[in-house]
């Protein structure tokens, strides 16, 4: 009997093997095609994806640390669920760091940060135009930490790392206006801001920016439907 181990790519390497399964398990769960709450089985997961269980587990670890999967003790890996209070909670928070982030971004930003931002903003763009959603998802929320990153305080830094980190599915799951996600709209005048030095328009920028993400979401709920795993994840093999 061939084992899930025969099966795989041997011309990928180990990191490329389980980035291609995190890849694939993030895309369908910003897609909203595995629901929150939904059991991820090593076994069901590796004969699905035809890859050893080693690698599902580093998969599964890495979506553990994106907060987009909870791994519990003793009963696997389940697609994690925050609550509408959290969702609130989160977004409440960081309409109250980042205006401070923006403003010390736009204080200290050198000619190079203000590059690099517009680099990342180019991605962005990119990912969004060629309908790479969950990239372009997750392009949106690496933008927030790098303008926190020019801010230039270690603490603030972390706390909004965190803060994004937890948006991300947060946003996958509660957005109800998708072709707006985190619109290129919003950052392309933030980083003209910072590049200008203008503190206050930063601020009042990001504040707006946020709000807006706040009041796109749709806090209620998704039902989970009756499709098998594989069922759902072969859609996209
Ligand atoms: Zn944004």
């Amino acid at each position: 009997m061939r084992t899930p181990e025969d099966r795989e790519t041997h011309s990928l390497k180990p990191a490329a093997r389980w980035s291609a399964t995190y890849t694939r398990l993030r895309d369908a769960i910003f897609a909203h095609r595995l629901v929150p709450g939904t059991k991820l089985p090593e076994d069901e997961l590796a004969s699905i994806y035809a890859v050893s269980r080693t690698v599902i587990r580093s998969a599964l670890q890495a979506l553990a640390h994106d907060r987009l999967v909870r791994l519990e003790p003793n009963r696997g890996a389940f697609v994690a669920q925050p609550s509408q209070t959290e969702a609130r909670e989160i977004f409440e928070m960081r309409m109250l760091v980042e205006p401070r982030a923006a403003s010390l971004a736009a204080e200290r930003a050198t000619p190079a940060d203000v590059a690099r931002l517009r680099a990342h903003l180019d991605e962005e763009d990119n990912a969004l135009r060629e309908g790479r959603d969950s990239d372009a998802l997750m392009l949106s929320a690496n933008f927030h930490v790098e303008v926190s990153q020019i801010a230039s305080q270690g603490v603030l830094c972390e706390v909004i790392a965190d803060l994004v980190t937890r948006s991300s599915l947060i946003i996958a799951l509660y957005w109800v206006r998708r072709d707006t996600i985190c619109a290129s709209h919003a950052h392309h005048p933030l980083v003209d801001a910072i590049a200008g030095h203008q503190s206050d328009v930063a601020a009042e920028l990001m504040t707006g920016h946020l709000a807006d993400l706040l009041t796109g979401l749709d806090l209620t709920l998704r039902q989970s439907g009756e499709m098998s795993l594989s069922d759902i994840l072969l859609q996209d093999v």
